[in-house]
């Protein structure tokens, strides 16, 4: 079947985004041709604006609008932790729980030799840094608990173990192979309550 162009593109842009097929992509493209004019408008503007005006914070490198980020840069939090998370998404997932005040450094991806992801890929250095320039007496490795995620906790532990700094490894209680971002607060409480030293 043949759409006229500005429909195939919309329907090709819409496959770019994850867990889009062909078929949810056609529905959604027929979708935006029967909303009302201002709403489209404002649904491209959001999209324009989310991918201009956020930045990686210099610090944490989470999403913000802002550099530093508000976390890293609230001197009420705890600045003598840092959980080191894999996702921007786990930050908020983490906020949402409400119990932890420290702050945070986003690796942006896990090691995984399969995938050709090595050390260098991620945030690594950058957090090594970062405990040579701070008072950090504790780090949270919060890494997904899958093989990448373990592979990922380990490689830092024994980069910082030297230090003297305390690492910890958030516990168990979060579903093996799933993401830090799908746990709910009360998995998440807990998993971070229990954390154990590596
Ligand atoms: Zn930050």
């Amino acid at each position: 079947m043949h759409y006229p162009e500005p429909i195939a593109k919309l329907i090709d842009s819409f496959m770019k985004l994850p867990g889009i097929g062909p078929k949810t992509a056609v529905r959604l493209a027929f979708f935006v041709l029967k909303m009302k004019e201002e709403d489209v408008l404002d649904f491209g503007k959001a999209l324009v604006n989310a991918k201009r005006n956020l930045t990686h914070c210099s610090v944490c490198f989470n999403i913000t609008d802002r550099d530093p980020c508000s976390i890293c840069d609230d001197h009420y939090r705890d600045r003598s932790v840092i959980c080191v998370v894999q996702d921007p998404k786990d930050v908020i997932a983490m906020e949402k729980m409400k119990e932890y005040h420290g702050l945070y450094h986003v690796l942006h991806g896990a090691i995984s030799p399969m995938d050709g992801v090595g050390p260098e890929d991620i945030k690594v250095a950058e957090l090594l840094k970062r405990l040579q320039d701070e008072e950090v007496k504790e780090i949270i490795l919060a890494t997904n608990p899958n093989i990448e995620g373990e592979a990922t906790a380990m490689y830092i532990s024994r980069l910082v173990k030297p230090s003297g700094i305390r690492i910890t490894r958030i516990a168990h209680g979060l579903p093996v192979g799933g993401d830090l971002e799908y746990a709910d607060e009360v998995t998440l409480s807990k998993a971070l309550e229990g954390r154990r030293e590596l």
